[in-house]
């Protein structure tokens, strides 16, 4: 009964270990075919810290933002309308 037992959790591990295995080389095997179709896309933003919106909520990137310093704090916006609709809000 004992050994049944044991050769069961056998099984379990190797499994597991299997399973590990596959999710391993799924990873080492398919993310690079990915990174490489979406270099211009999901690999940049990845590389480049971008900042929210806070008014439209797109992601921005610090380089091409509009920036607005309020109380020492650095504010991004795509545009700048959403620059005037966040002043035009902190006024408030
Ligand atoms: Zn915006």
């Amino acid at each position: 009964m004992l050994r049944a037992f044991f050769k069961f959790l056998w099984y379990v591990l190797w499994a597991l270990f299997i399973y590990k295995m596959i999710t391993f080389f799924k990873k080492s095997t398919y993310s690079p075919n990915k990174n490489k179709a979406n270099t211009t896309v999901s690999g940049e933003i990845k590389k480049i810290k971008t900042y929210k919106d806070p008014i439209c909520g797109t992601f921005v990137d610090p380089s091409i933002a509009v920036v607005y310093e309020h109380k020492g704090e650095k504010y991004y916006f795509c545009s700048e309308k959403c620059k005037e609709e966040f002043l035009k809000r902190i006024e408030k």
